[in-house]
């Protein structure tokens, strides 16, 4: 990227309108500018660029040689590689199909905790002890807008315990977390933790090895959520509502375990089968490659015989450290991820799955496969 200044119009062409954008906003927070904004209208979920210094296609202050927007980028050419080689010192081997790391399983010591997260609350765990240890000062998160009978995700700021368990469980609708990053340098934040699916959690490591400047260095920890897709707001209305009588308002927690477990606000449960909503998957994510958010520090899911427990990857240093700190302080149970090996091996084929969606056309890197499973 040195001679060449790749901003706007390439990123505009190469990833916004050529199916590789997964809406994950890092583009529109690291606009030094503020020329980029963000739709979700119509299941839009992109950038894109004011009527203002420019046009839909061109950035003035692009033509004047700012990059910030494709150095943010997690989708733009060689990204994979860029940031394999920034965060692991090397690039992912064709067998490490979910990317570097370790697996464990994990939940929170806490019953409370246990009981508010998705899974084993491990994630929800880590960022209060990162927080009541100094070591962050805030998390991107995922809320619900208002008093949350909407099932309307919204990207929020957590500085506290509280802010922690009240954003807590997952939204299977997107949330560009990112977004919540100008409200955590108000608040004072420099040290700054995102929680995200895969496509957000590249971000951090595309712009620290692209030398974003000051953005690249307060997102300081990443914590990843497992993810082969995300659904448009639709869903609610016109698949749980409009085919199985199931309002947004009465539902109080939806898990994905091969199919979607509603549980409603009257104690009942239900099962919605998946197949019946791929339509309303979100665009962003139909040529995604990454199931397993590669370049977090840690990743998180819920893949595996013990409901109650997360899927955990432990991939850089400050993950391991982090997880030795939430062990010596008894804050989690671990146990080897080989006590459940369909776990490992369901993670393995869902991350192979997701590489063959990465289009043919573009760099061939996220779609390279052990020659075994290609
Ligand atoms: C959209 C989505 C798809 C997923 N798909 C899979 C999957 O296919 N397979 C799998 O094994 N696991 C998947 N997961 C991960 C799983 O649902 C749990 O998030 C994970 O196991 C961690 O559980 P926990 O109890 O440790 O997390 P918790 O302690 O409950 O913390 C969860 C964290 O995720 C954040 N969050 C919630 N919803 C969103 C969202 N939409 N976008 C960004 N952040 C959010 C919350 O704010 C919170 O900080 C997915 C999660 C999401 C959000
Ligand atoms: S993938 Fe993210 S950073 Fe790249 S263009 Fe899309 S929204 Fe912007
Ligand atoms: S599948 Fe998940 S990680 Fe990939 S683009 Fe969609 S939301 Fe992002």
């Amino acid at each position: 990227m040195a001679l060449e200044k790749p901003q706007w119009t390439e990123l505009f062409h190469e990833v916004v309108t050529s199916g590789l954008c997964t809406g994950c906003a890092a583009c529109v927070v690291a606009c030094p500018h503020d020329v980029l904004d963000y739709t979700t209208a119509e299941g839009a979920y992109k950038p894109f660029h004011l009527d203002v210094d420019g046009d839909a296609e061109n950035c003035t202050h692009g033509e004047k040689g700012c990059t910030m927007c494709t150095r943010a980028c997690p989708r733009f050419r060689n990204w994979e590689t860029e940031i394999d080689q920034h965060r692991f010192g090397r690039e992912r081997t064709d067998e490490e199909v979910f990317g570097v790391g370790d697996v464990i399983l994990a939940r929170s010591s806490d019953a409370a905790v246990r009981d508010q997260g998705q899974d084993g609350g491990f994630v929800s765990t880590l960022l209060i002890y990162a927080l009541e240890h100094d070591l962050i000062d805030a998390a991107l998160v995922s809320g619900l807008e208002g008093d949350g009978t909407t099932w309307r995700a919204e990207p929020r700021v957590a500085s506290t315990r509280e802010e922690v368990l009240e954003t807590a469980k997952s939204r299977y609708t997107y949330s560009a977390n990112l977004l919540a990053y100008p409200q955590a340098v108000e608040r004072g934040a420099e040290r700054i933790a995102l929680v995200g699916t895969g496509c957000m959690v590249s971000a951090p490591g595309a712009m620290q090895s692209r030398k974003a400047g000051k953005i690249a260095r307060r997102l300081s920890l990443t914590v990843g959520l497992l993810c082969s897709k995300t659904f448009d707001d639709s869903l609610f209305e016109e698949y749980f509502e409009a085919q199985y009588g199931i309002a947004r308002r009465d539902i109080a927690k939806i898990n994905i375990k091969g199919l979607f477990q509603i549980w409603t606000h009257d104690g009942s449960y239900h099962e919605v089968p998946l197949k019946g909503a791929h339509a309303f998957t979100r665009e962003g994510c139909t040529h995604c490659p990454d199931f397993a958010a590669e370049h977090a520090d840690i990743s998180a899911g819920g893949i595996g015989a013990y409901s109650d427990w997360t899927l955990v990857i432990v991939r850089t240093d400050i993950g391991r450290e982090l997880v030795a700190a939430l062990q010596n302080e008894g804050l989690i149970e671990t146990r080897p991820g080989d006590d459940d090996p369909g776990a490992v091996a369901l993670l393995h084929k869902l991350a192979r799955l997701s590489r063959k969606r990465w289009p043919e056309t573009a760099v061939p890197g996220p779609r390279r496969l052990p020659v075994s499973s290609s």
